[in-house]
Formats: C-alpha cells, sequence, structure tokens
C-alpha cells in the first residue's frame, strides 16, 4: 500500500487525508523533512499559497520538497497546491515562492470576487463521467509548456494538469464524497514505487 503524505502546514489537510484513505492509501500528514523522507508520494492541500509558501521556508521544507519534486516524487495540488506546483504565478505577492514541477504560469483568484466560490460539472480526461469542480477563490492556468498535458478545462481555462508524475487541479476533489481524482493519484503513486 502506498505511503501518501499531506503537506500539513495551512489548508484542507483532513480532507485529503480522508480522501487518500478511502481510495486506499496510507496517508499522513508531512510538516518536516523527516517526514517528508518516509512518503512514496505528498498532496498539497488548497488554502492560501502565499501562507503555505511562508511556513514552508520556516518549517525548512522549501529546498527538500523542490528536490524530490525535481527528483520525480508524484505530487498531487488542489487549488492553492496547484499554485505552489506552477513554476511561475503571475501575480505573486512579494515574497511569494512556490515547489514548481508543473511548466505552466497560473493566474491567482483568476476566477474573481463575484464568482468566488461556485461548482460545476468538469469533464477530466481519464475519468469516464464529469466530477463535482468545487472552486474556491480558485486560480486557472494561464499556460503551460510543451511537456503538460492539459486535463481540464472549465469555460475556456484550465483547471486541471499534468506533467510526467506532477497533477494539480484548481478545484477541490477532497470536499466532495467522489475519490475519482485521488484514485487517479494513487494509482500514479503505485506505478511509480
Ligand atoms: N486563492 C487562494 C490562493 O491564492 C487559493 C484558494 C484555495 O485554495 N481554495 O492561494
Amino acid at each position: 500500500t502506498p505511503v501518501i503524505g499531506v503537506l500539513a502546514l495551512q489548508g484542507d489537510v483532513r480532507e485529503h487525508l480522508i480522501a487518500l484513505a478511502a481510495a486506499d492509501a496510507v496517508a499522513r500528514p508531512v510538516r518536516r523533512p523527516e517526514e517528508l523522507a518516509e512518503v512514496d508520494g505528498l498532496v498539497i492541500p488548497g488554502g492560501e499559497s502565499t501562507t503555505i509558501s511562508k511556513l514552508a521556508v520556516l518549517f525548512g521544507l522549501m529546498e527538500p520538497l523542490r528536490e524530490r519534486i525535481a527528483a520525480g516524487m508524484p505530487v498531487y495540488g488542489t487549488c492553492a497546491g496547484l499554485i505552489m506546483l506552477a513554476d511561475k504565478i503571475l501575480d505573486p505577492r512579494s515574497g511569494q515562492e512556490t515547489f514548481g514541477g508543473i511548466d505552466m504560469i497560473v493566474r491567482r483568484n483568476a476566477f474573481g470576487r463575484q464568482n468566488e466560490s461556485f461548482e460545476a460539472g468538469v469533464t477530466v480526461t481519464g475519468i469516464d463521467s464529469p466530477v463535482e469542480g468545487v472552486f474556491i477563490r480558485a486560480p486557472w492556468v494561464e499556460s503551460v509548456g510543451a511537456q503538460v498535458e492539459v486535463l481540464a478545462e472549465h469555460d475556456g481555462h484550465i483547471v486541471a494538469v499534468r506533467q510526467g508524475k506532477a497533477l494539480a487541479t484548481s478545484f477541490h476533489p477532497e470536499l466532495t464524497g467522489d475519490h475519482r481524482i485521488h484514485e487517479l493519484f494513487v494509482d500514479m503513486v503505485r506505478a511509480e514505487r
């Protein structure tokens, strides 16, 4: 059984732990470099990307995480987690850094104030019927490099991508009872072991 960490600095950690367990992984919170070293894959939750960035530096996780992602550890980021996996943020707050791993440019809070939160069915490549997309002050992906596979769009904007062992969605499957995207990620981790 793959052991999958959830980066537990800030955000909806508990929901991801539950979704991963439902998808047949052993799920553990990760706050320290020693805990990171023990997992086969990692989820980066939704929350606030500027806060996650600052806390990652404070907890000494920024460099170890960049290294493991660059070395091919499977990672899955939702919403703020998607932002953390972007090689570039279009409008970063000052001092905001990312782990990188996906050759894409993201726009934070892209779906705008009026639509700060909404739900919509999203068709995702590799999943046989639409998933319920929960978007909360969600980013979208402005552009992707040649190595990135676009898995889903909403309203003409990219909202799910994969590059190698890195997966990211603008929306939050962990807030629904539908664990198919977590299962997809657990399969990616299993294939890597
Ligand atoms: N707007 C948040 C950010 O920029 C992301 C929101 C979320 O994760 N639901 O980090």
